[in-house]
């Protein structure tokens, strides 16, 4: 532990499992106050503790959302980690797919940060960190339109709230993974095992996908998040970055 979040109050969605989990735990090891919010207030409770208070919150519910934004105080730094991949080509997804998947991917971060950004500049600035995607706008993967177009969406919405509030002392990125081995992506695992035979199988498939020929782990990517956080990045806004095991090179 540096320190680096000392005294900092930082908001991290999707906390109780994968990228969000290690975003929250990092963060409260490097001595910020952490409001960790998820869906599944079972598992969130595991990582309670002095520095992590929990809250049950689905992100796609904006007076849920202005109603925890509103009655905390405010945050110096938001990780806006929940996300929702969808599987299927243009033909395949369905109106509700398409729908769930900007619900869940763009819309709850413009609702957080909607409501955030007013108290973040009232405090005098602050740092928002968008968990986009590899799959986006820097490159297309099969069967994956909804999930693709809408960490898209995360890309242009992170830049135009850059420029908009970079006179605020308000800095927003985005951290763009690969393919993490995280409880979701086992998930997708075992979906793409029962196709293709096994789990090992499907396994093989996404670490010989990597140049590296690995997953990446949750701990590396939430390195990159507790940077953008922290005052280390005080002259980085509007920036994109890829930890992809080699995915983008
Ligand atoms: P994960 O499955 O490990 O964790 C997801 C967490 O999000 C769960 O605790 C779940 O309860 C919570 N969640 C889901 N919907 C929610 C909602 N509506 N409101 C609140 N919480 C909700 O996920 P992960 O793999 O760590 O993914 C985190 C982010 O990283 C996502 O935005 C994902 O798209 C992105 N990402 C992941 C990978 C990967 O390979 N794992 C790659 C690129 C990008």
């Amino acid at each position: 532990m540096t320190g680096t979040l000392e005294g900092k109050s930082i908001l991290v969605t999707a906390a109780a499992a994968g990228i969000g989990k290690a975003v929250a735990l990092e963060a409260a090891q490097e001595g910020a106050r952490v409001t960790a919010v998820d869906l599944n207030k079972t598992e969130l409770d595991k990582i309670a503790s002095d520095n992590i208070s929990t809250v049950e919150l689905d992100v796609t519910d904006q007076s849920s959302i202005n109603r925890i934004v509103n009655t905390s105080e405010p945050f110096d730094g938001i990780a806006n980690i929940a996300g929702y991949v969808h599987h299927g080509s243009l033909l395949n997804c369905d109106i509700e797919s398409w729908r769930k998947s900007f619900a869940v991917n763009v819309d709850s971060m413009f609702f957080i940060m909607r409501v955030a950004v007013p108290k973040m500049i009232q405090n005098g600035g602050g740092s928002i960190v968008n968990i986009s995607s590899v799959l986006s706008s820097l490159k297309g993967f099969p069967d994956r339109v909804a999930y693709g177009s809408s960490k898209a969406a995360i890309l242009g919405l992170t830049k135009s709230v850059a420029c908009d509030y970079i006179d605020h002392g308000i800095r927003c990125n985005a951290v763009c993974p690969g393919t993490v081995d995280t409880p979701s992506w086992r998930k997708r695992c075992e979906e793409l095992g029962e196709m293709m035979g096994s789990y090992q199988q499907a396994r093989e498939f996404f670490v010989l996908r990597q140049p590296m020929k690995r997953l990446g782990t949750a701990e590396e990517v939430a390195g990159m998040v507790i940077f953008l956080l922290s005052d280390r990045a005080s002259y980085i806004t509007g920036q994109f970055y890829n930890i992809d095991g080699g995915i983008m090179m």
